[in-house]
């Protein structure tokens, strides 16, 4: 697992912060390193998962829908 660092604004959190992993859509790419990480028996961290700090949480939890990077681009449009 990667550290919990927001992935919109980098901002690195500690074990008393309220963040959070979320899960988004799978692309190709994704399925792919499932299909890899389940073969050879690895839990990292996987591609479509990604930490976010309170002040992002909200708004990326609304957009798990989409693939991480769509969300992502969303994200730092709107926080900007
Ligand atoms: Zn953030």
């Amino acid at each position: 697992m990667k550290p919990p660092i927001c992935e919109v604004c980098s901002k690195r959190m500690g074990e008393n912060d309220e963040c959070k992993l979320l899960y988004f859509k799978k692309g190709p790419n994704d399925l792919k390193w499932d299909k890899k990480a389940s073969k050879l028996g690895f839990t990292g961290h996987p591609p479509y998962a990604a930490w976010f700090c309170p002040k992002h949480l909200e708004k990326a939890q609304n957009l798990t829908h989409l693939t991480l990077p769509e969300a992502i681009r969303i994200l730092k449009k709107d926080f900007g």
